[in-house]
């Protein structure tokens, strides 16, 4: 790397991990953006300063920053690691005109254990069909989480969804309470769980008369997003243009996801 990681949102509880991880890891931080100045990190007034002077920005803000630095990076040539979640379409778009011009990689979950477990859901649906295994997605987060099912939980319905060739949209049932009738069949069911400070549990289960398969991924520390997102921004080094995910950066695509 010649310059070096710039973080976007260094303040914030993601920002502050990753510039620990990056010096840990003993990589160039050139320094961040935010609202606020953080520790000893130099901050930059805006994307447009901060993108001149790095190699690959990583960047866990807020979804209504995402087209402006979109537009940034684009116009910087720099390399963007986005981990922001709750885009709108026009975000999405926003993301999708940048990728033609540098190395995007956007994960919901840039952790490695929950990359390998999206994997194996798509692989194991394909294998199980629907009206035979019943496939269940049970999550639990923290006290403070606004949203439900998780970002993480729809990514492993949607693999699900994928592996048997059929939309999420039609088959999805969530939040089931009072007299809802039996189980329809080839359904994927949701349930969400709230308390404590749980960083993110995620459990997808195949439940068929005679046996059950259940894959669980636990998150003990968020360090483990902000890992693997240097992990994912090493990996935009000399990378051409265009839209990555972490199974790229994990060697996983075309494992059935
Ligand atoms: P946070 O609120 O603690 O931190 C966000 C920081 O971004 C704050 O310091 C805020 O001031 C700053 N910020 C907001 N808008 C900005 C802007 N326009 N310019 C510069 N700085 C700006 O939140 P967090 O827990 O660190 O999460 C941040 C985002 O990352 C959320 O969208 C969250 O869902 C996502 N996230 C993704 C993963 C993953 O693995 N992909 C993991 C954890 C969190």
């Amino acid at each position: 790397m010649n310059r070096g990681i710039g973080i976007a949102g260094i303040a914030g509880r993601m920002g502050r991990l990753l510039a620990e991880e990056v010096v840990a890891a003993g990589l160039p931080l050139v320094g961040g953006i935010d609202r606020a100045p953080v520790g000893a990190a130099r901050m930059f007034p805006d994307m447009a300063a901060l993108a001149a002077s790095c190699d690959v920005v990583v960047d866990f803000t807020h979804a209504s920053a995402v087209a402006g630095h979109a537009a940034a990076l684009a116009a910087a040539g720099t390399a963007w690691v986005l981990g922001t979640t709750g885009l709108s379409a026009d975000d999405e778009t926003a993301v999708t005109e940048a990728a033609r011009r540098v190395a995007v990689v956007q994960a919901p979950n840039f952790s490695p254990g929950v990359n390998l477990v999206l994997a194996l859901a798509g692989r194991m649906a394909a294998a199980l069909p629907g009206d035979a295994y019943d496939a269940e997605i049970v999550e639990m987060h923290h006290r403070q989480k606004v949203d439900a099912p998780s970002g993480t939980a729809l990514g492993l319905g949607e693999a699900v969804a994928r592996g048997r060739g059929v939309s999420l949209e039609l088959v999805r049932e969530s939040g089931r309470d009072g007299h809802t009738g039996p189980r329809k069949p080839n359904a994927i069911g949701f349930a969400a769980l709230r308390g404590g400070q749980v960083v993110g549990e995620h459990t997808l289960i195949f439940a068929a008369a005679g046996e059950h398969i259940a894959v669980t991924h636990r998150a003990f520390d968020r360090r483990v997003f902000a890992t693997g997102a240097i992990r994912a921004a090493r990996w935009t080094e000399g990378r051409t243009p265009g839209r990555y995910s972490m199974m790229d950066v994990l060697g996983m695509t075309g494992a059935g996801a």
